[in-house]
């Protein structure tokens, strides 16, 4: 099944904007803490975000939860894609309305870029719903490639973004 794997603490990131958001997201953040081999440390508070995508959605939930977990960067993928799945994701049009999303912000330190995984995801310091969640749970985060990203949550615009 899962390659043995020496714990990590690992970010994600989690969005939702359809059927029922909050229920989305509070319940797949009690299902990240059941993945096999691992436990959820700390979740954000949710905030209400508007869409990113293309225009006419409704707003999103996002939050982050930071995780330990011995599953392997794209063991942690899967279980990830399970999870959406099991939230009848259905992907449509690119960042277009979902029920469940579930990104991998951060893996420890490591710098991965494959067909299927680019860990630090690459959307990570540019948005202001990934970026205010992220250092609520994490003041002192580092980001490889990037650096500190303390800096980052008054730089980005986080115009219409309402912690809950
Ligand atoms: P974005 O990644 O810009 O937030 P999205 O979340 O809407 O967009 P998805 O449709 O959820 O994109 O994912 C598309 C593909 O991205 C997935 O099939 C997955 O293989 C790939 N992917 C690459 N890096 C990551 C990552 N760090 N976390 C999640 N998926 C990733
Ligand atoms: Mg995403
Ligand atoms: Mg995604």
């Amino acid at each position: 099944m899962t390659v043995p794997h020496s714990p990590g603490v690992a970010y994600i990131g989690l969005g939702s904007n359809l059927d029922d958001p909050r229920r989305q997201v509070t319940q797949a953040l009690a299902e990240l803490g059941g993945m096999p081999a691992s436990r959820l440390l700390a979740s954000s508070s949710l905030y209400r975000t508007p869409p990113m995508g293309p225009p006419g959605q409704p707003d999103y939930i996002n939050a982050v939860a930071q995780i330990e977990t011995a599953l392997s960067p794209h063991a942690l993928l899967d279980a990830l894609q399970a999870i959406e799945r099991a939230h009848d994701r259905v992907r449509t049009v690119r960042w277009g309305p979902r029920t469940l999303d579930l990104d991998l912000l951060l893996y420890d330190q490591q710098e991965i870029a494959d067909e299927r995984l680019c860990v630090p995801h690459p959307g990570l310091t540019e948005r202001a719903f990934v970026v205010l969640p992220l250092l609520e749970i994490a003041p002192t985060l580092r980001v490889p490639g990037f650096g500190a990203l303390a800096e980052r949550g008054a730089q980005l615009d986080s115009h219409g973004i309402h912690r809950l």
